[in-house]
């Protein structure tokens, strides 16, 4: 039965840090939003350091300083962060700086000039986060926004009109103008809505365990290559496993202590015994995104809408960048003062982002191939990394740096995120957008530009900058996710 009052603006589906990030994109627009989350308890070894841990990069910290919510994770000033720009310190070995199919790219190769709108004084380009500690934080923030979170709540499927969505969870049937899927590789709401998942099936099974390794030194340090995948002790007893075995371990089966064994007996070559085994998961590199991020008044954002392989870790900060892009469209859609189209560019801006980090991950499962020619084109791969142009682009991939919109206009700037000027009073333009409003910040007080900027349909604050000779910048007009959608120079 169709329920005809509107409960909520949007049900968001999960409480991931997606959908908990998108929640609060929402609320801050002044929309009620309502999250169902299967889970009764948000709490999980999985989540908890060292499997919890997360590699942020510079897009996903823009948004979290942009919101006010980088200084609340106390986890990323706790682990020294051995990843970022710039070379050792006098004295120092080299630094890795990241990695790519486990081929690490050195610091003090970067060439970080490349990047003239990184100013100093930025939000770093890359922490370690826990999992755990940020669901903490967005789902605090969520709640002092208004968001209801209702726990071991799970979606199970929903029909749509023209007007709004009956979403069913649980016994409860609700009624809301748009639904988010936001609810993880398995999603209810894109299976229900039967959104096309397009793209490639496994090569191998991934293993994350904790587990008593009766000699846990014999598995040696950091990555190993085998010729059956690749073992990784990040701490005695902390394994990630690889195995290529075309996903056939991800089979739904438990991991038992006797199956680790075996996996980790086969893949190391090692005759290593496993004495308890605490916890493990199994995990796969199939690379799968929806064709469509959007049906109607249902829209998907997060693993929802794409999977990969976690290697290198871009999942987390993919389905950031949705949310981010993603709250101020709808949240203006809902309110009726959105421009024509403006919700659409969602998918248009998000998907071919999705793609390309999608392709990044098959490339990396291609060099660990344990085959002859993947070990071939891995030599090759590690002295290009070895290069001040084979680092410096490694970074910029992997640190989101390359990130950038095709919104048209001409300025190198327009579709980059803004450069985090400082203002005239010392505070930086990021403090400013706590409140998720579009900025003209304006730099040459010229009355002219604001005219042009009201051109662009987004309602903006006024945001008055020192004049800043170094890019001979007039004004620029800054979308709520912090990205230039106008940019005029003196
Ligand atoms: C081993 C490993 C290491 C990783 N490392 C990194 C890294 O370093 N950096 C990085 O960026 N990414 C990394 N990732 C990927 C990252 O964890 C995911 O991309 C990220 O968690 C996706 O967030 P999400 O909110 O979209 O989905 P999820 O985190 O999966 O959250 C979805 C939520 O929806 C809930 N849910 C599911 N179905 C329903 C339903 N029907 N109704 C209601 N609720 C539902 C789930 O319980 C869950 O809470 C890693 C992944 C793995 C497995």
């Amino acid at each position: 039965m169709q329920a005809t009052h509107i409960h909520y603006d949007a049900v968001v589906s999960g409480a991931g840090p997606v959908g908990l990030f998108l929640s609060c994109e929402l609320a801050l627009a002044g929309c009620s939003v309502l999250v169902f989350e299967r889970e009764a308890d948000p709490h999980s070894l999985f989540k908890q350091l060292p499997f919890g841990i997360r590699g942020l990069s510079a897009p996903t910290i823009e948004a979290l300083y942009r919101r006010g919510l980088l200084n609340e994770l106390e986890v990323p000033r706790r682990l020294k962060n051995p990843f970022g720009i710039g070379g050792p310190q006098a004295g120092q070995a080299l630094r890795q700086a990241g990695h790519f199919a486990g081929i690490g790219f050195q610091a003090e190769r970067i060439d970080a000039t490349r990047w003239p709108w990184r100013l100093p004084g930025s939000p770093p380009a890359s922490l370690i986060a826990e999992m755990a500690e940020l669901e903490t934080v967005l789902a605090r923030r969520a709640q002092m926004l208004g968001v209801e979170i209702r726990r071991g709540c799970m979606v199970s499927g929903y029909t749509q009109d023209d007007d709004g969505v009956d979403v069913r969870a649980g016994a409860l049937q609700i009624r809301a103008r748009w639904l988010v899927g936001c609810d993880g590789a398995r999603s209810s709401v894109r299976k229900a809505g039967g959104f096309d998942f397009a793209g490639t099936e496994p090569e191998f099974t991934g293993y994350s365990a904790r587990a008593d390794v009766a000699d846990p030194s014999l598995l040696g340090q950091g990555r190993q290559l085998t010729p059956r995948g690749m073992v990784f002790q990040s701490q005695p007893g902390y394994l990630a496993i690889q195995e290529f075995d075309g996903g056939a371990g991800h089979d739904g089966a438990p991991v038992t202590r006797e199956r680790l064994q075996q996996v980790l007996r086969r893949v190391s070559g090692v005759d290593v015994g496993i004495s308890v085994l605490h916890a493990a998961s199994t995990w796969t590199d199939r690379a799968r995104q929806a064709t469509r991020y959007r049906q109607g008044r249902v829209l998907l954002a997060g693993d929802a809408a794409h999977i990969h392989a976690p290697l290198g870790g871009q999942g987390l900060n993919l389905g950031i960048g949705d949310a981010m892009n993603l709250g101020w469209k709808l949240a203006a859609t809902i309110k009726g003062r959105a421009p024509a189209g403006l919700l659409d560019t969602y998918e248009a801006e998000r998907h071919p982002v999705g793609a390309k980090v999608l392709d990044w991950s098959r490339a990396q499962v291609l060099l660990m191939r344990p085959e002859p020619a993947s070990r071939a084109l891995r030599a090759i791969v590690e002295d290009l990394m070895d290069t001040v142009d084979g680092a410096t682009y490694m970074a910029g991939r992997v640190w989101g740096m390359a990130t950038r919109y095709d919104l048209g206009g001409d300025h190198p700037l327009i579709g980059q995120s803004a450069p985090d000027f400082e203002l005239g009073d010392g505070s930086r333009l990021g403090q400013h957008m706590h409140d998720g409003r579009a900025i003209l910040l304006d730099f040459s007080g010229d009355a002219a530009t604001q005219s042009q900027a009201a051109a662009y349909g987004l309602p903006f604050r006024h945001v008055q900058a020192r004049p800043n000779e170094d890019f001979g910048l007039g004004a620029l007009l800054i979308r709520p996710d912090g990205i230039v959608a106008g940019a005029w120079d003196l």
